[in-house]
């Protein structure tokens, strides 16, 4: 019984969700923003793979939401790179939903074009919550090991694009990038997979470029 309520729970709490995330999409389609939400588990390189990803923009143009559970940290960094950022804190929360990207929306300059979400680090819930984007990046590390794919599919499933990173350290790893693609393919064949060291800058502008070429695919009339 108890199961039975948890689960109508959250299915209206998806439905909610669903509907602002719904809105938060019009309103970015209305002002041309171009929003990209990235996913992946804590310390597979996120915040560093915007860093690198902003050298290949005009960094006026690009807003950036981090999620966290606590700090400023990752918004800092942002900053320090020269974009503007905003950090929620998610206090209890291990994921993004959108009525808090919602509650950000304001602080968005009529000169933005691009608008990077940067989730809570977790490959669980993030994949359940729309938060009004055009594009889903999720991303594994390979010190993570090789088995990421298969053992979290919805992430995976539900992402336009996957990241590979940390390939520099491939060397000293045990991990099998073919098996990582072929898996990758087996979930969903259609998927792009960019594989990139952030950390030195290889492979990045290959994902910039998707980036921008998605903006004005979307946007072209
Ligand atoms: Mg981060
Ligand atoms: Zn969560």
């Amino acid at each position: 019984m108890a199961e039975i309520v948890k689960e109508n729970i959250s299915i209206s709490i998806l439905r909610v969700n669903e509907e602002i995330a719904n809105e938060l999409r019009q309103f970015f389609n209305q002002k041309k923003i171009f929003v990209v939400n990235l996913i992946s588990s804590p310390g597979s390189g996120k915040t560093m793979l915007i860093e690198r990803l902003l050298d290949y923009f005009d960094k006026k143009k690009v807003f950036v939401f981090v999620g966290d559970i606590e700090t400023e940290k990752d918004a800092k960094r942002i900053r320090e790179k020269g974009a503007n950022s905003y950090q929620i804190i998610t206090g209890n929360t291990c994921h993004l939903e959108a009525i808090m990207i919602k509650k950000g929306l304001s602080l968005i300059e009529d000169c933005t074009e691009y608008l990077f979400i940067e989730n809570v680090g977790n490959l669980v819930c993030p994949a359940s919550y729309d938060l009004g984007e055009h594009l889903r990046i999720s991303m594994i590390s390979t010190p993570e090991g090789d088995d990421k794919i298969l053992k979290y599919p919805k992430a995976f499933l539900t992402s336009d694009v996957i990241v590979i990173n940390k390939i520099d350290l491939l060397k000293y790893l045990p991990f099998d990038i073919k098996k990582v693609e072929e898996e990758a393919r087996k979930i969903k064949n259609e998927v792009k997979i960019f594989k990139i060291s952030a950390l030195l800058g290889e492979g990045v502008k290959d994902l910039a470029d998707f980036i921008k070429e998605e903006r004005e695919r979307k946007f072209k009339n």
